[in-house]
């Protein structure tokens, strides 16, 4: 058996610990007699799962008691027309902060169910920067701010909160929740879709302040309404028990490495070895991205001759490279360092962009 090393931007690398775990575990859960997958999600057995999975989590993140988390499904995409219908009242108006493909598609769902209004957008710099903090035209009125910190397909990132006031903050973290310590605090709403940081896809983990639980419900389906989802632990139907099962190993793999202060330190340094290769190759490489604003978890890139695209894929693939075709909607190369993506894994990528380098330049 040999694995790749992975850079895919999600589904993406699992840490490997975790899926030999799951492994070795999978026909015999526990001492079950049965997988994970296998078992009601209303058994004690499971119900301890999930109750130790979200303990492990808010240890992580050094949570809040006033914040709860759920397990639910629909990919982050569902939740950009959820959000709207439970934090805000019908004829209501929500801001909204465009940096990318992401956040463009949240508000353009969003706006469905509410007066969705671009408070700040870089499109006109083609997302390749943040627009500054003074420049954003906040209605203090809103029902919540809602921004991308990381937007996944550029690989643009916010290094800092920024302070919208007492209007809460929403943050769609789907790429870089737990790639390092967060203050929970700050937010009003977190989510993410877990197929790149947490686990694999079909499930999505949101962190939710406990009085935006509080306003009055729209009538929409109780299935769809977060509080009715706090108050029944998650499980109103079958949730994904085998992704909230890996999410759980993956926790309890994060703790075992060090927590959070180690994903921030080691994906600070896989970054900025690839931001450091990008930038000395004397142009062969390019990353067009403000400095400041530099993603930790995705770095694109794009080669000086587009022509040589096609043969960096070939021989990046045949070397054991997976997952380094840049998306769709901006060509080039893409290289995500999720915490699963060991430092290895990024040594052996910038020697092979060196070589390559050296061998077309
Ligand atoms: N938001 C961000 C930042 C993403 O990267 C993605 C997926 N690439 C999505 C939302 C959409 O997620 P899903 O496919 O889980 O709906």
């Amino acid at each position: 058996m040999s694995r790749d090393w992975n850079f895919s931007a999600g589904p993406a690398a699992l840490p490997e610990a975790v899926l030999k775990r799951a492994q070795a575990e999978l026909l015999d859960w526990n001492g079950s007699g049965a997988s994970v997958m296998e078992l009601s999600h209303r058994g004690k057995r499971f119900m301890e799962l999930a109750a130790a999975t979200e303990r492990r989590l808010r240890e992580l993140l050094g949570m809040p008691d006033n914040y709860k988390v759920l397990f639910l499904q629909g990919g982050a995409t569902q939740h950009f027309a959820q959000i709207p219908m439970n934090l805000a009242p019908e004829g209501g108006s929500a801001d909204y902060i465009v940096t990318g493909v992401f956040s463009r598609k949240a508000v353009s769902e969003a706006a469905y169910h509410v007066d969705a209004r671009i408070a700040a957008t870089s499109e006109a710099n083609d997302f390749l920067s943040l627009p500054p903090r003074e420049q954003w035209t906040l209605n203090p009125a809103a029902s919540y701010v809602h921004y991308t910190p990381n937007e996944t397909i550029r690989g643009l990132e916010f290094h800092d909160i920024p302070d919208v006031g007492d209007v809460p903050l929403v943050a769609d973290m789907s790429s870089n929740i737990l790639g390092a310590p967060l203050d929970v605090s700050r937010f009003g709403l977190i989510y993410a879709g877990a197929q790149k940081n947490i686990g694999p896809s079909g499930l999505v983990v949101m962190i939710v302040r406990e009085d935006l639980l509080a306003r009055p419900p729209r009538p929409i389906a109780k299935i769809l309404r977060y509080a009715e989802q706090a108050a029944n632990d998650s499980m109103l139907n079958t949730p994904n028990t085998w992704g909230w099962y890996l999410a759980g190993l993956t926790f309890d793999w994060l703790a075992a490495e060090g927590g959070l202060a180690v994903m921030g330190e080691r994906n600070a340094r896989k970054s900025a070895l690839l931001y450091g290769v990008i930038d000395s190759s004397n142009g062969f490489y390019r990353n067009d991205v403000e400095r400041a604003a530099r993603s930790r978890m995705n770095v694109s890139f794009v080669l000086h001759d587009s022509a040589l695209d096609a043969l960096f894929l070939t021989e990046s693939e045949a070397a054991g490279f997976i997952g380094l075709k840049g998306h769709k909607a901006v060509g080039g190369m893409r290289a995500s360092l999720y915490n699963a993506v060991p430092e290895a894994a990024v040594e052996a990528l910038v020697q092979f962009m060196r070589d390559f380098a050296a061998k077309h330049g």
